[in-house]
């Protein structure tokens, strides 16, 4: 896939060549563990990185790497891997930036699951994260120290309808000589594309919108290509000698490439958090119709989140596409093409009408996912949110009178039926 193509060109086509082997025109689930050599020569070559081929499935796999073709080439980064979530993605996009001591500068308005490993689980490896609102530029400026080595955020927020101003982050880091980490999972590439906006990395829960439809977990970070690992001495797994690969530097060796190949040989072959092809065949598929649906889910959101906003029993509705929010400025400058399918509603009702309203719907279901064909709430402060104390749920736009909704590409006229009588019951 060139440049020139358009986005639903590329959904379709880019990583997809006919099977070389067999002229199969969709993608073939390579079912396989390992690859055989041509000869022993070739083996070793691969072994040293010298040649690239296909080694054992830990590290790659053809069905997964047409899928990693697809999302470099839809992100508009320079190469990408594929990881068997999109925890997992956050795992190893920090994996070739940190070690002991290092830390990251998060946004607050980040996915609950984020917080918790950001908050905690990354302390085990010497790791920690300062959190700031990433709408104060200057707190943020001021968080940064000379141990951290990554700014992250989400483009479009989870759950609230948050929109990030990316090119305002993106100088900040740029002038700190850091990478920006953008999880764009709500907005997807077709709605946003953060590359564009200054973001070095782009990390995806695949699990969600690409895949589309609810059925199998999966993670990429696409790299741009663009940062200059070796203009620091900050990120030596990049820019200094490899001691697992006879010295070998990444950054100097495969310029561009540098972080794909170190995420590949290094991060799946040591950490091993590897899709199987079974899930990036469906996630190949799901993208294939990737701007027809999220196109679907923008109109139909937008026509839900307004009838909600004027329903009695609602008291406010968090969604960027709406001119009542703060974010709706940012609209035409982040995502264009919309402002996702997710958002959250409170009710005047506050917990127990909330926890009646989930109970009562009859189309959307109530699960802890996001990003399916199908509408689905969660009624966060009895679930997802319950551990946090009542001030955490607040800062987390997971408050007990507030509902999450991901919306569905069914016929809205029925979702507002469902909410409407749902919402009866609920007041
Ligand atoms: C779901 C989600 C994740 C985590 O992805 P998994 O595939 O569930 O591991 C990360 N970020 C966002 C924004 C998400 O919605």
């Amino acid at each position: 896939m060139t440049d020139s193509h358009g986005f639903d060109t590329v959904q379709i086509h880019a990583g997809a060549n006919p099977d070389p082997a067999t002229g199969a025109r969709q993608v073939p689930i390579y079912q396989t563990t390992a690859y055989v050599f041509r000869d022993a020569e070739h083996a070793a070559k691969l072994f040293n990185l010298q040649e690239v081929g296909y080694i054992y499935s830990r590290l790659t796999n053809p069905t997964v790497a047409a899928l990693q073709d697809r999302m470099a080439a839809l992100e508009g980064g320079a190469g990408a891997v594929c990881c068997s979530s999109g925890h997992a993605a956050q795992i190893m996009a920090l994996f070739p930036l940190m070690g002991p001591g290092r830390n990251i500068v998060a946004s607050t308005r980040l996915y609950g699951g984020t917080v918790t490993q950001f908050s905690q689980t990354i302390k085990r490896f010497g790791w920690s994260c300062t959190f700031v609102d990433f709408d104060d530029t200057d707190a943020v400026k001021a968080a940064i120290d000379d141990d951290t080595r990554a700014v992250f955020c989400e483009s479009i927020a989870n759950p609230g309808g948050y929109i990030t101003d990316l090119d305002a982050i993106a100088a900040i880091a740029d002038e700190a000589g850091l990478p920006l980490i953008v999880d764009n999972t709500s907005a997807t590439p077709y709605l946003c594309r953060p590359i564009e906006h200054g973001a070095t990395l782009v990390v995806h829960s695949m699990t969600k919108f690409l895949t589309g439809n609810g059925t199998v977990m999966g993670g990429v970070i696409v790299d741009s290509g663009k940062f200059d690992w070796s203009a620091s001495d900050k990120f030596p797994s990049l820019s200094e000698p490899e001691p697992a690969y006879h010295g070998l530097r990444f950054h100097e060796t495969f310029g561009a490439l540098a972080f794909t190949f170190h995420g590949i040989a290094i991060g799946l072959r040591d950490l091993g958090m590897t899709l199987n092809p079974q899930a990036a065949h469906y996630t190949l598929m799901g993208i294939e119709t990737l701007s027809l649906r999220m196109q679907k889910h923008v109109e139909n959101a937008m026509e839900v989140a307004g009838w909600l906003e004027n329903h009695d029993a609602v008291e406010a509705v968090t969604y960027a596409g709406l001119p009542s929010s703060p974010y709706h400025d940012r609209v035409d400058k982040i995502c264009p093409k919309g402002a996702g399918g997710l958002f959250t509603v409170s009710l005047k009702g506050g917990y127990d009408a909330c926890v009646k309203f989930v109970d009562a719907l009859e189309i959307f279901s109530h699960v802890a996912n996001l990003g399916d064909t199908r509408s689905l709430v969660i009624h966060s402060a009895s679930t997802t949110h319950r551990q946090l104390t009542p001030e955490q749920q607040e800062a987390a736009g997971a408050g007990p009178n507030v509902v999450r909704i991901s919306i569905g590409i069914e016929d809205p006229k029925d979702l507002i039926a469902d909410l409407d009588q749902a919402l009866k019951k609920a007041s």
